[in-house]
């Protein structure tokens, strides 16, 4: 039976992704946080709930012992989103936001390679839209998918000799947590600023949430992750790249060939609130 590990896998894209692969007959190690997350993929068929802050640099030491010592594929999909204008953002936040979109995705990678390695498996990671455009306010989180997309395409160069594929999922909005809580964790960030940031940014910030707003009604169904991702794993010629839908390609297309100049200003009128 194959066998993958899923981190991030107690809900959202994570859990379409674990409960996926585990009805395609996949063993799938499945990492989350939360006590009622792991004791409810344990009642999956095949899945193996592993108690994982990915963070957590000990607990990453360790991980090689509850896996097998061959694994077919990794699947390095927990992250967070930290939104707001760079000027207010916290720098704790920032580190925050680049421990687990990017360091703690490599950390879990390492842990996993030589049993990667062991089976030819393959490496996946969770990017999205945002590692390929920059839109104001959304900076300290499409940092760190461009980040993950270039870590991601050197492992991929470095990973050659064996045969190791890696591949990166962009999805554009999927219907999770991180979009049903867009709009009060933007209002908890919005809380956050000093006074003198939310005046200044006073139309960005209502422009921003405005756009949340309106894209939150257009979140896809996370099925359009797993069928990428299942894809990635087990597809004779896995892609390097998984563009989801044709929004997405368009926008990806339109950003290569606008000039600087003019996708800065589209997309500051696009978040600005006249
Ligand atoms: P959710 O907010 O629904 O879920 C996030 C998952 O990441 C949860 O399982 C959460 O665990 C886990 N996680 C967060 N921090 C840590 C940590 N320190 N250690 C271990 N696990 C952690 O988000 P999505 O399912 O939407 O997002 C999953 C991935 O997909 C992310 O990488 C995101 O950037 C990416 N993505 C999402 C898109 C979307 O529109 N939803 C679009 C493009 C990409 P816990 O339950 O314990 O908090």
């Amino acid at each position: 039976m194959p066998s993958a590990l899923v981190t991030g896998a107690g809900r959202g894209i994570g859990l379409a992704i674990t409960e996926h692969m585990s009805r395609r007959g996949w063993d799938v190690y499945a990492t989350a946080r939360s006590d009622a997350a792991l004791s409810s993929l344990g009642r999956l068929p095949n899945v193996h709930p592993i108690a994982l802050d990915i963070t957590d640099r000990s607990a990453i030491s360790a991980l090689a012992e509850h896996l097998p010592c061959e694994l077919d594929g990794v699947v390095n999909n927990a992250g967070i989103i930290v939104n707001g204008p760079i000027e207010g953002l916290s720098l704790d936040n920032l580190v925050r936001q680049l421990d687990v979109n990017v360091i703690s995705q490599i950390a879990v990678t390492q842990a996993v390679l030589p049993s990667i390695r062991a089976a030819g498996g393959r490496v996946v990671f969770m990017s999205s839209v945002s590692g390929l455009i920059t839109t104001p306010g959304t900076g300290a989180y499409t940092a760190s998918k461009y980040a993950i997309e270039s870590l991601a395409d050197a492992l991929r160069m470095e990973l050659r000799p064996w045969r190791i594929r890696v591949s990166l999922i962009e999805p554009g909005p999927i219907r999770t947590d991180m979009w049903a809580d867009v709009l009060d964790d933007y209002d908890r960030m919005t809380a956050e600023l000093s006074d003198e940031h939310r005046r200044l940014y006073a139309s960005h910030l209502a422009g921003s949430r405005k756009l949340l707003g309106r894209m939150q009604k257009l979140a896809a169904d996370p099925k359009r992750v797993t069928k990428a991702v299942e894809h990635a794993l087990t597809s004779r010629r896995p892609k390097r790249r998984y563009l989801l839908d044709l929004v997405s390609r368009t926008q990806k297309a339109a950003i290569a060939i606008t000039p600087t100049a003019v996708s800065d200003a589209a997309l500051a009128a696009a978040t600005t609130s006249k």
